[in-house]
């Protein structure tokens, strides 16, 4: 067996943990393999060890690996920052955006969308920690930018997301993502048209486990199942 399937299989095996700990259905948890930096071949070692959801953060970077693994009808996460000049290109191979973060991306994912006559899904990322090199709405923003996204029908809002400081000590991020699952709890509450909180999208390799105990339905990892990136 390969290095990046034994990784895959213990990155899987700490997830089952992780839920059933905190009296979890370990099926409620995706894996969304990080292939930013990686070649198409180890991204097709990763769907032969049975892998169906992957992740990029520069939508230059999925453009270019995407039509080769095309066959393997991969569920392709747009996870990183997506400037507004580039959401046409993102539409054509994103199936989930996991970065809504404003007003103004918002209105340029509507647009194209309507242009191409299909709805898009996305989760509306929010800097729970306040870090200023963070991405995402301020926790005090959230209901105001989702009764804009209630107001429309081609941007579907699925969830949230988050990234915690990065830290030596996991534990560490529990607190963010503790507060990211009580806004979606709000939100829930809110029982706003058109939005459904199905997703947290919260875990890195350092802290996904964290993460599931927390509530994750999509944790994203990348180091952890492909090594160091140089
Ligand atoms: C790179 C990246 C990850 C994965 O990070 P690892 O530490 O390699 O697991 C997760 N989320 C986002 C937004 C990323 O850019």
């Amino acid at each position: 067996m390969s290095k990046i399937m034994e990784n895959i299989g213990s990155v899987l095996g700490e997830i089952r943990a992780a839920a059933l700990r905190a009296g979890r259905d370990p099926a409620e948890v995706t894996l969304v393999v990080v292939t930013k930096t990686r070649t198409v071949a180890e991204i097709e070692e990763a769907l032969a060890a049975g892998v169906r959801h992957l992740g990029e953060n520069r939508v230059q970077e999925l453009r270019s690996k995407a039509p080769f693994l095309q066959a393997q009808q991969p569920t392709w996460h747009l996870i990183g920052t997506l400037q507004t000049n580039k959401v046409k290109q993102a539409l054509e191979w994103a199936d989930l955006i996991h970065s809504l973060d404003r007003v103004s991306l918002l209105e340029e994912l509507v647009k194209q969308c309507e242009r191409r006559g299909r709805p898009c899904d996305a989760l509306v990322q929010v800097n729970v920690s306040g870090e200023h090199t963070k991405q995402g709405l301020a926790p005090a923003d959230l209901e105001p930018f989702l009764r804009l996204v209630a107001g429309q029908r081609w941007v579907r809002v699925r969830g949230l997301m988050t990234m915690a400081p990065l830290v030596d000590d996991p534990e560490k991020a529990r607190p963010y993502f503790r507060r990211l699952r009580e806004l979606r709890d709000q939100v829930r509450d809110l029982g706003l048209e058109g939005i459904s909180m199905e997703h947290l999208s919260m875990g890195m390799s350092g802290d996904y486990v964290v993460g599931v105990e927390e509530g994750a339905t999509l944790v994203r990892v990348g180091t952890a199942i492909f090594g160091p990136r140089d």
